[in-house]
Parts: C-alpha cells; sequence; structure tokens
C-alpha cells in the first residue's frame, strides 16, 4: 500500500505539476474538461483490478456481480440521459465507439460519408491514414463559403455514391448541424445516419442542442469532452441494431471492458442529469458566445482577426488567422505564453500546412466548470484579443490570467 509519491517520485512529482498547471492558467481546449472529483475517485478504484468481457448478466468470468450492477447503472443512466433505446457503454474512446459501430454496420470497401478533416471533421470520419479511411472507400463532403455545411453536396454525394452510412458530427465547428436532413438524405440512398455527437453531448443532455437521437440509427460520443465525465466513449442506437452494436464491441474490437472507467461513467451521467450541469451548459454557450463577439470588434479585426460562420452556436469559436501576421503555430505559442492553453487548427481552404494552419479552435467548457460567468468570460475573451495584437504585453496579460486562475479554485484540496 506504499502511496505514489513514496512509490515513484518521479511521476508523482509530473502528476503534481500537471494539477498545478491545470489550477494555474486557463484551459480552452474545446475537447477538454475537468472531471469531478467523485468521478475521478470511481476511475482511480479498485474496479481497474477486475476482467468482465461479456456484458452484465452475461460474462465470461466470475465474480462481476458488483460491476454488473455497475454497468447496469451507467447503460440506463445514458439511455434516459438521451431517450436512446440501446446503449454500449464499454468503448474505450471515442475513435473506438466509431470503430466499433463502423464495424458493426460496414464490410471493408463499403462507401461512407463523413466531414472533411481540414473542414471541421474528424479523423475517424474518414481520414486517409486512419482506420476509416483505410477500410472503407471515403467520399467527404465539405462546408460552403459561409462556413456552414453544405446539405446540397450532402444530398448530391449521397445521390452519387450511395453510401452504406453518412457520419454526421464534427471536431471544429461552430454551428448545429440539422440532423432531420441528413436522415432524409441517408433513408434516400438506403443508408444508415451515425451522428458522432463528441463535442456537442453535454449541450444536448442539457437540453440546450437539437438531439440526434431520434434521427440516426446509430449515435457515438465521447465522455470527457461537454459532458465532463472520464475519458472514454458510448454507443447509441436504436433497439434493432443493439445486438450488432453489442458483438461489434466485444468481441469485436475490445476484450475487458474498463469498469473503473464504466464507474465513472455512470457518476459522470448522475451530474449530467443535474440543474447544476444545465446551468454549467448555459454559461458554457454564453461564454462562446461571448467570444465570438469581442473577437470581431473593429480593433481586433483591424489586425487580421476573423470569425469562421460570424459566430457560434456551440461551445467554441474557430478564429480565422488568414489576414493575420500570426500563423494558428504562433497564436497559439503567444497564448500559451500568458497561460491561456488552446489548439491551433486547420480551416477551410488553409494556405498554411496542417502542422502550422491559419485558425485557433477556443473552447469554454472547462472554464465554464470552473465557475466562470459572462464578465470573467469577457475579460477572457479581452485578454485573447489583446494578446493576438502585435502590440500584447506578455506580463500584464499574464497577470490578468492569474488573477482570474486565482478567483475560480480548480479542485481545491487536491
Ligand atoms: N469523435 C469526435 C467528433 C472527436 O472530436 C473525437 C476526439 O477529438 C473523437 C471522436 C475521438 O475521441 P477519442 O480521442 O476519445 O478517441
Amino acid at each position: 500500500n506504499t502511496p505514489l509519491h513514496e512509490l515513484d517520485p518521479a511521476v508523482a512529482a509530473a502528476v503534481d505539476a500537471e494539477l498545478h498547471r491545470q489550477q494555474s492558467t486557463l484551459e480552452m481546449i474545446a475537447s477538454e474538461n475537468f472531471a469531478p472529483v467523485a468521478v475521478m475517485e470511481a476511475q482511480g478504484s479498485v474496479l481497474t483490478n477486475k476482467y468482465a468481457e461479456g456484458y452484465p448478466g452475461r460474462r465470461y468470468y466470475g465474480g462481476c456481480e458488483h460491476v454488473d450492477v455497475i454497468e447496469q447503472i451507467a447503460i440506463d443512466r445514458v439511455k434516459e440521459l438521451f431517450g436512446a433505446e440501446h446503449a454500449n457503454v464499454q468503448p474505450h474512446s471515442g475513435a473506438q465507439a466509431n470503430a466499433a459501430a463502423m464495424f458493426a454496420l460496414l464490410k471493408p470497401g463499403d462507401t461512407i460519408m463523413g466531414l472533411n478533416l481540414a473542414h471541421g471533421g474528424h479523423l475517424t470520419h474518414g481520414m486517409k491514414i486512419n482506420f476509416s479511411g483505410k477500410l472503407y472507400n471515403v467520399v467527404a463532403y465539405h462546408v460552403g463559403d459561409d462556413g456552414q455545411v453544405d446539405m446540397a453536396e450532402v444530398e448530391r454525394l449521397a445521390k452519387e455514391n450511395k453510401p452504406k452510412l453518412i457520419v454526421a458530427g464534427w471536431s471544429a465547428y461552430p454551428r448545429q448541424l440539422d440532423f432531420a436532413a441528413f436522415r432524409r438524405i441517408a433513408d434516400e440512398v438506403g443508408a444508415y445516419l451515425m451522428v458522432d455527437m463528441a463535442h456537442f453531448a453535454g449541450l444536448v443532455a442539457a437540453g440546450l442542442h437539437p438531439n440526434p437521437v431520434p434521427h440516426a440509427h446509430v449515435v457515438t460520443t465521447t465522455t470527457h469532452k461537454t459532458l465532463g465525465g472520464p475519458r472514454g466513449g458510448v454507443i447509441l442506437s436504436t433497439a434493432e441494431l443493439a445486438k450488432k452494436i453489442n458483438s461489434a464491441v466485444f468481441p469485436g474490437q475490445q476484450g475487458g471492458p474498463l469498469e473503473h472507467v464504466v464507474a465513472a461513467k455512470a457518476v459522470a451521467f448522475k451530474v449530467c442529469a443535474s440543474e447544476e450541469f444545465k446551468e454549467r451548459q448555459r454559461r458554457t454557450l454564453e461564454g462562446a458566445r461571448i467570444l465570438a463577439e469581442r473577437l470581431v470588434r473593429d480593433d481586433v479585426r483591424a489586425v487580421g482577426v476573423d470569425v469562421l460562420s460570424g459566430g457560434t452556436d456551440v461551445h467554441l469559436v474557430l478564429v480565422d488567422l488568414r489576414n493575420s501576421e500570426l500563423d494558428g503555430q504562433q497564436a497559439e505559442d503567444r497564448l500559451h505564453e500568458v497561460g491561456i492553453t488552446v489548439n491551433r487548427n486547420a480551416i477551410p481552404n488553409d494556405p498554411r500546412p496542417p502542422m502550422v494552419t491559419s485558425g485557433l479552435r477556443i473552447g469554454t467548457p472547462a472554464l465554464a466548470t470552473r465557475g466562470f460567468t459572462a464578465e470573467d468570460f469577457t475579460e477572457v475573451a479581452d485578454v485573447i484579443a489583446e494578446t493576438l495584437k502585435p502590440s500584447y504585453d506578455a506580463e500584464a496579460l499574464r497577470a490578468r490570467v492569474t488573477a482570474l486562475a486565482e478567483k475560480h479554485p480548480l479542485y481545491p484540496g487536491l
């Protein structure tokens, strides 16, 4: 029972340093969040010791009576949260949820459609060297000049290519998708509709974003982004597809489920059903709207900064730096210097290479979890705007970041 600090000081020191980094900087990576202590407690529990191949009541190992209870709670809660007929809570990650969902519905060589990576899609939606691009014939759709998914193109490509599966979902897109339109197109060509709601699932759970579940055959998600739970994945589906989905996850893609993570997912789903969670998601959206508004003011536009699609309906803003003296890498580094963590992001028709880019993806979920209000997000937006100007004063801006971090302590007592 030797504690980590004694057994392995090198790892313990790095963990402590990471806690300090999270506490002292402003986390604005749109796919990150801060899990509640109770979620981390479940994830760090003795459940990590247990093998439980199979599903509740149908395991290939003995001693599963307690993990059965936990996994069933997670299943019931997530079905209730999203109104789904079936849930599989075992995928180790979002990528594995997508791999399993595709494995359930497709054969190698089948055609899939997904949003192009540079236009906001995810690697697993058909990127060339991802499993999705290697196993399936990919036809990508795009956003139009207004920065919104071009549904006329989706319809045309679907009719021309007769995909077996259409993926609707994104990793970097500031607007809502029209799930009913996607389903109508899928039905017209005899395709399955899979919605990957990894990014916006928390907004859906709070009732602040349309729910894809009534429209899609399959919905996948991660549990660690806006949902604010442990790192992991979930697949929701119709009752009709339940068997196919379950056998694609196990034994199709995975062995033993991570029951400690499943327990943490269960706890997170309980939190997601709370009024406090809804209120947090409202602040998440409000923060993103404030950010978008304040980054298109005249003094900010004057230095070549713009916001893709002119605003946001979700928890993130995509900053367009094509006319700025800074590229995505330089802007990311400069924000890091003042204590704000974001990621550079390729934007549609990006003139710069993918390792550099001309965009930034800035998200508000983690700061909303920390308790940031509209007033705080206004200050954050102004700090970001000042940092992207040639005249930026790193020391003064870093002090403003520190004041915000201290105003909203993260994990006090840890
Ligand atoms: N799907 C979408 C839309 C994502 O944005 C991501 C992660 O960024 C994933 C899936 C993959 O999730 P994970 O990193 O857990 O594999």
